[in-house]
This record gives C-alpha cells, structure tokens and sequence, in this order.
C-alpha cells in the first residue's frame, strides 16, 4: 500500500468509532443487542457462536472440533477461536466498524485482539456489559428455543415465534438447544465467572467499559445502549 493510501486507510479506522464488544453472561441478551446494534449502526455483527454453529452444521473440521467443547459448555480453544476472529475483522464490511458477540471470552482471547488493531494504530471503542444475575439467566436460558434450519433464536416468554415450535423466519423446527439444557447452563455460568468476568476488570482498564441493566425490557436496555454510542 502506498504512503497516501496508507495515510487514508488510517484516516478512514481512526474516524471510524463503533469498534463495539458485548460482554455479559450467556443468555443476558447481548446477542438479541448485537444484532440491533448491528442494524442500527450498519456494521457487521460477529458472533463466535454463530460462526461454531455453522461450521457444525455444515460438518467442517472446524465444527466437528468446536461441538466437542460445545455441547458440554465448555470454551473452545483459544487457538481455534482467535485467528477466525482476527481474519473476519479484517473484512472489507468491518472497516466502518463492528459489534463483537461472544468473543473475547478470556483474557489471552482480549490480549490477542488489543495487539492485533494496535498492529494498525488501533483499540476499540466501547465494551458494553449486560448485567443480568445468575439466577435470571437459569430462568430464560431454560425458555430458549433456537431454529435448526437459520439459527435464529426466541424465548417461549419473551420472544415467542407466531406458530408455537416453527420458526417465523423459515418455517423450520425450533429446539432447545444442548447448551441451553440446564446442567449445561450451569457449567457456561461457571466458566463465565472463572474466565469471561475478568475481562470486566480488563475493559475498565482500557477505559472502554459501560455497564447496562440486562434485567429490565429488552427496548430499554437497547435504548439505554443507543444513548451512550449516541446519534
Ligand atoms: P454463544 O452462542 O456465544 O453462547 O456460544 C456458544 C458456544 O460456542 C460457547 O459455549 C463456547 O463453547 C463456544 N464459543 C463461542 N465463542 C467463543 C469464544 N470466544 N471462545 C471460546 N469458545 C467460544
């Protein structure tokens, strides 16, 4: 790349502010704000969840690794989550920005990311938590319903499809998913507080940490996320 084009490339990452981190514990909701976020603000919605589940679904070395670790609600390896991070960021769509849903989730994972953009001059901009105690989680992990055709997910309570068991958006069955059973649960909780917790404490840090009440609806908790990135 030449010097002017360099210059330019620079330009266009340093103006571009919505390099955005959902924190929170599985099932607080940061995904269902990932995507509005993602909609709202026009930039790409990268979840390490999805792109497992695809790879699983479509029976890549990839999938059939990461179930293992999946269906037990266990991490899968750093090593096979961080480099499927870094490439997808480089992406032509990320570069006015990106919500990232599910990834970091330890701290090698956040180190590995801060070097990365500061390979290119960069960090991000906001790591938002949604805060949602353990004992909520329990309870709406346990409704989930997710589609087996698109991946799209509801909540029997909260997000019920038109047609009880059918997806609204492609007709397919929905399921509860094996790492929303609540044993599994259980386990996610517990290495969310031993691994992905610390990474609260690693964002305040970088001074990027904003905390949102995950317990009240989920238009408040998008409003109040849409008030601090602002426009
Ligand atoms: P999620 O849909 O984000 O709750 O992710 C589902 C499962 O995928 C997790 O329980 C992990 O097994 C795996 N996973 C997703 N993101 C990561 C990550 N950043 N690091 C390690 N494992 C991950």
């Amino acid at each position: 790349m030449g010097c002017i084009s360099l210059a330019l490339f620079c330009k266009i990452f340093e103006e571009n502010k919505m390099k955005i981190i959902m924190l929170g514990a599985p099932g607080a909701g940061k995904g269902t704000q990932a995507k509005q976020i993602a909609g709202k603000y026009n930039i790409p919605h990268i979840s390490t969840g999805d792109i497992f589940r695809a790879n699983l679904k479509n029976g890549t070395e990839l999938g059939k690794k990461a179930k293992v670790y999946m269906d037990k609600g266990e991490l899968v390896p750093d090593e096979l989550t961080c480099d499927l991070v870094m490439d997808r960021i480089k992406d032509e769509d990320c570069k006015n920005g990106f919500v990232l849903d599910g990834f970091p989730r330890t701290i090698p994972q956040a180190e590995a990311l801060t070097a990365a953009l500061e390979k290119i001059g960069q960090k991000m901009d906001y790591a938002i938590d949604v805060d949602v105690p353990d004992e909520n989680i329990v309870n709406r992990m346990g409704g989930r319903r997710a589609c087996v055709g698109c991946g799209a997910t509801y909540h029997i309570v909260s997000i019920p499809p038109k047609k009880e068991g059918i997806c609204d958006v492609c007709g397919a069955e929905l399921i509860l998913r094996e790492d929303d059973k609540p044993e599994t649960v259980q386990n996610r909780l517990k290495v969310y507080h031993d691994q992905t917790q610390p990474l609260i404490d690693y964002y305040k840090n970088q001074g990027i940490l904003h905390t949102v009440d995950g317990t009240v609806p989920m238009e408040s908790v998008f409003g109040a996320i849409v008030t601090l990135l602002g426009q």
